[in-house]
């Protein structure tokens, strides 16, 4: 059996198992599900913050998470004695890119911060408020609210 062979049956494993679980018989019955979760990046909610979590029960302390933030996003995994790590959320910025490489299924999972709370990547309060590109301070296109 080649090689591609297997990876293209070991999908096939897991989407039908994944359909089982959520009790799909086709694929006729999520198809286009998602769309409606797509929006252009502009009306995101600035004010969503969160951070990464390591669940250190489920940890294998394979050190994926460490290398690939390390390597390509803000360095806000600490490697302490032990193998174990932890995120330091001064740094965290919520990119999931450690989510993906965990091989372990949520092992790293991304935890909203409460309105009200600090961030300690910012040093500002998160608030509840939905605000999104086309109103920001920094945007020279800004849309003004009406005077
Ligand atoms: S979400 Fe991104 S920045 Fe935060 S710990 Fe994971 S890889 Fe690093
Ligand atoms: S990638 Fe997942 S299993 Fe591996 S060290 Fe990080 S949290 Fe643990």
């Amino acid at each position: 059996m080649t090689y591609g062979f297997k990876v293209v049956e070991e999908m096939k494993r897991g989407l039908s198992q994944w359909m089982d679980d959520k009790g799909y018989t086709s694929t006729a019955d999520f198809v286009g599900k998602a769309v409606p979760n797509v929006t252009d990046w502009q009306y995101l909610n600035l004010n969503y913050v969160s951070k990464a979590r390591i669940d250190q029960d489920a940890c294998i302390k394979c050190g994926r998470c460490f290398a690939a933030c390390e390597d390509t996003s803000h360095q806000a995994i600490w490697m302490k004695p032990g193998r174990v790590f932890e995120v330091n959320d001064a740094e965290c910025v919520a990119c999931n890119l450690c989510v993906d490489v965990c091989p372990v299924e949520d092992c790293i999972t991304m935890e909203r911060m409460a309105p009200g709370t600090v961030d300690p990547r910012t040093g500002k309060t998160v608030s509840s408020d939905y605000a999104n590109w086309t109103t920001h301070p920094n945007n020279p296109m800004a849309v003004k609210a009406a005077e």
